[in-house]
């Protein structure tokens, strides 16, 4: 079974995604960025959820450290982000995450994108 990391700091939102994804992957959680690089770094998940919007340590710049990283630049990281503007797309891009979705999460495509960034 693969693992994932959620990294999310709103309990409601990381519970949705834990029941979302128990039954097909184990799961690893942080709540904000600090927290996520050090998890990743224990855990060596197969693939990052990342929320944008987090405490000690935003995603992206969560994201850009751990694509920084040679140990763990190659973990997919798709960013979870509330915010639906265009820029924070491009922002997110630009901090080297792999994918992007907007929420409220669209479950289908949500498995989709793990699947192929997983290559199941
Ligand atoms: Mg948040």
């Amino acid at each position: 079974m693969k693992t994932i990391l959620i990294v999310e700091d709103v309990e409601l939102n990381r519970e949705l995604l834990v029941q979302l994804l128990e039954d097909d992957y184990r799961l690893e959680l942080a709540a904000d960025g600090a927290s996520a690089l050090e998890r990743a770094a224990e855990a060596k998940p197969d693939l990052i959820l990342m929320d944008l919007s987090l405490p000690r340590m935003d995603g992206w710049e969560a994201t850009r450290r751990l694509k920084a990283d040679e140990a763990l630049s190659r973990i997919p990281v798709i960013v979870l982000s509330a915010h639906a503007m265009r820029g924070d797309e491009e922002r997110a891009r630009a901090s080297g995450c792999d994918d992007f979705l907007t929420k409220p999460i669209d479950e289908t495509l949500l498995f989709d994108k793990i699947a192929r960034h997983l290559g199941d």
